[in-house]
């Protein structure tokens, strides 16, 4: 985790030096194909999105809210999107900002997918951005089981649209072995992410759900030896753990499951469940961040890692969320599950209601809401998560007991 903080501090450190010496940046929403074909040109990625859980984590986020709501966006909007827009809209360099704020686009990639703010936060920047050059990728918005070789074959012409306008605009020529390179290390670093995340199935589980921070390297660093490198480490740290069964509490009296996205102005939360032997030991939002890639054809990869992306995480049927909610509690052995009805991301929240009683009907799995959000400290109450928790914590030990 020490790591993890100087390799954040490092990716937001190249960003600004990219500016600095006049390197492309341009910025994307996460998980798509575009970050590799980024990397392997020598240009700079930047995720808009993923700056939102840095200022929750620093407390920057309440002033970009109100700059955002006093420009009329509502309170009930996603997160990400109120924070973002507040951000741009203010002192975007101001000593409040962390990292010393995000340098400023070149270029725009805004894909058409996702849930309804992911698509709209992009078509706002590009209007607060006038000068940078947009993409417009058309991805069609196809549930997982329903991609069809049709629509791979026009994600791949969507994929090489997407190069010609790189290197039309920047002045850079995509090398084919670069790009091979970096979808290499993107696959290996989902590899090695798998893996890491599969110990957790081990009793005791060797880390718990407030070392999520781990993803920040499967958004900003796919496709790069850092990633590789860095998870290398971190699965060799956890892979020593679990053989000495060193656990997140000395003694791991109940397993948790945690759905959504999870408060990022307080990771520690998680670890709330520890005083009574609780470890988070699955949750939903981390298991979206890997897609295998088939290496063979690295353009035909991008083009189906962008089509799965989003239907991963917002875009899943309820049917889809339940069965990989059920499987994960089988999975990693779960006593209880947390569900997180998250005020500022409804795509993730809806049906919740619904994966509980299928849960206790099931595998007779208690679970319990704990109403918050993943990025407004305003919509979330510690007195109410105390108490809910304590007699979670109580009921599912009573239980097991019995
Ligand atoms: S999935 Fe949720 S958190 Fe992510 S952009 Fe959409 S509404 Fe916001």
């Amino acid at each position: 985790m020490r790591e993890l903080a100087s390799l954040v501090m490092e990716y937001y450190a190249e960003c600004h030096r990219a500016k600095a010496e006049g390197r492309p940046v341009g910025w994307m929403p996460p998980m798509n194909g575009g970050i590799e074909v980024f990397y392997a040109m020598g240009l700079m990625p930047v995720f808009p999105e993923n700056y939102s859980p840095v200022c929750a984590a620093f407390g920057a986020a309440p002033p970009h809210f109100e700059t955002s709501e006093a420009m009329g966006f509502s309170r009930d909007l996603c997160g990400y999107m109120r924070n973002i827009l507040g951000y741009v809209h203010g002192d975007m360099h101001g000593p409040l900002e962390p990292m010393g704020g995000l340098p400023e686009p070149d270029l725009i990639m805004s894909f058409g997918g996702g849930c309804i703010p992911a698509m709209k936060i992009f078509q706002h920047l590009e209007r607060r951005f006038p000068h940078a050059k947009v993409f417009r990728a058309d991805m069609p918005q196809v549930a997982l089981d329903d991609i069809k070789e049709h629509h791979v074959a026009y994600a791949v012409s969507e994929m090489h649209r997407f190069i010609e306008f790189l290197e039309r605009n920047t002045g850079r020529k995509l090398d084919e072995e670069r790009l091979h390179e970096a979808v290499n290390l993107s696959d290996e670093a989902c590899r090695l992410f798998d893996r890491i995340m599969s110990f957790r199935r081990n009793i005791p589980a060797p880390f718990g759900a407030s070392e999520i921070g781990l993803m920040f390297v499967m958004v900003t660093r796919q496709g790069t030896r850092t990633a590789v490198d860095f998870l290398s480490r971190v699965l060799d740290e956890v892979a020593c753990r679990a053989e000495a069964r060193q656990g997140v509490v000395e003694e791991e009296r109940l397993r948790l499951f945690w759905d959504n996205i999870p408060p990022w102005y307080d990771l520690g939360l998680l670890r709330y469940f520890e005083k009574a032997g609780g470890v988070v030991v699955a949750e939903t939002y981390s298991s979206a961040w890997s897609i295998r890639l088939d290496t063979g054809d690295p353009i035909r990869a991008l083009a189906v890692k962008s089509l799965m992306s989003y239907p991963l995480v917002s875009c899943v049927s309820i049917d889809r969320r339940r069965d990989m909610v059920l499987r994960a509690c089988r999975d990693y052995a779960i006593d209880g599950a947390v569900f997180h009805s998250n005020k500022s991301c409804v795509p993730i929240t809806l049906g919740q209601a619904d994966i509980m009683k299928a849960l206790e009907r099931e595998l007779g799995i208690p679970s319990v809401t704990i109403d918050g959000d993943h990025m407004d400290i305003r919509n979330f109450s510690l007195a109410q998560f105390q108490t809910r928790a304590d007699a979670f914590m109580e009921t599912l030990l009573e239980r097991k007991g019995r």
